[in-house]
């Protein structure tokens, strides 16, 4: 049975106890406005009723426990751990205009195996709930960070796990965290179903779709999912979402030097974005140095600024829009494909 978030299991608890209407309003305040993180400490409710509560919830509202932290000036990783003695991990990137951006993970692990990712090595544990997705976040808020804006970019596919919608309500119910639609970004390695159901049900959340190789043979080889759901295929169904949203989708790409970095690679990433409409120019390449990390094969190595100027000249030849993603937390191993168990 799919488990039901604890918003949700508060309200039905509150009305089996015949409880006013109003508590479930007085409970969403006393954790979203007032940053209170137990049940105990909810004073505008009734002590008896602050005891139910503990009886049947516990006594935090967090259901993630932090178990290690490490910053550096930018970047904060924290690892969490979750039912089942799992560990999953979050990262918090501070901008210098003051801006806090998050990293969360949806999955313990991953089952997709793609060569280049630490978090592919561990394979797939468990799908995360979505209490366990949005807690991550609840974490940062209660601890008196603001939360602008949230990628689903650390551990797992966020379109991998069913949950994932319900933890999407629960971040834009303006009850809870009421963050912008625009604020999010879920971030995909291509699957088909999921992408559909964000353009249906969630058409103002970011969408990135992580391409790597534009030549499927190799892009395979890379990451497996593309014998399954090749380019062409997500291309189309991105299309599609970008005619229905009028939405920027973004093409994640992690530069790996001689693997995929090079001129021939960035002209056939161009052939693959233009001529496909008038919609074209809303396709935005991201391109990502790669990280290594202790557990990803030492076959894969970063691009050097030569061939990453190479790929970038071609790319801009071709009237192709793209950035290049500065990299925080490296030395922390908290940037991106190196989320692993640590513990
Ligand atoms: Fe899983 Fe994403 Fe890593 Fe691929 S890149 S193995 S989908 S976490």
């Amino acid at each position: 049975m799919k488990p039901t978030s604890k918003y949700t299991r508060i309200r039905q608890l509150l009305s089996e106890w015949k409880q006013p209407s109003y508590r479930y309003k007085q409970m969403t305040e006393a954790i979203f406005k007032h940053k209170v993180g137990e049940y105990e400490r909810m004073s505008m409710l009734p002590r008896s009723l602050r005891e139910e509560l503990i009886r049947a919830l516990g006594p935090q509202v967090c259901s993630v426990r932090p178990v290690a932290e490490l910053a550096s000036s930018q970047v904060c990783k924290v690892l969490f751990a979750v039912a089942g003695d799992e560990r999953v991990e979050a990262v918090r990137l501070h901008y210098e205009r003051g801006w806090k951006s998050y990293c969360i993970s949806t999955q313990c692990g991953c089952g997709f195996g793609c060569k280049f990712c630490a978090t592919g090595t561990i394979g797939l544990k468990r799908n995360l709930t979505a209490d366990e997705i949005t807690d991550q976040l609840l974490y940062f808020h209660l601890n008196g960070h603001s939360l602008d804006s949230v990628s689903f970019m650390g551990m797992g596919e966020a379109l991998a796990n069913p949950n994932l919608f319900e933890a999407l309500h629960i971040l834009t119910d303006p009850d809870l965290f009421g963050l912008g639609h625009r604020r999010l970004t879920i971030s995909t390695i291509g699957l088909l179903p999921g992408i559909e159901k964000l353009t249906r049900e969630y058409p103002q959340i970011n969408l990135t779709f992580s391409l790597h190789s534009p030549f499927d043979d190799q892009r395979s080889e890379l990451m497996p999912i593309n014998n399954r759901f090749p380019i062409r295929d997500v291309l189309d169904a991105l299309d599609r979402h970008i005619r229905q949203t009028g939405r920027k989708v973004y093409i994640a790409y992690i530069l790996l030097r001689g693997v995929n970095d090079s001129m021939e690679h960035a002209g056939a990433v161009a052939e693959w974005l233009r001529g496909r409409g008038d919609w074209e120019h809303l396709y935005h390449v991201t391109l990502i140095p790669y990280n290594s990390t202790d557990v990803t094969p030492d076959s894969y190595e970063a691009s050097d600024a030569s061939r990453i100027e190479g790929f970038v000249r071609v790319l801009k030849s071709r009237g192709i829009r793209f950035t290049i993603r500065t990299q925080f937390g490296s030395d922390i191993n908290a940037a991106c494909g190196q989320l692993y168990r640590t513990e």
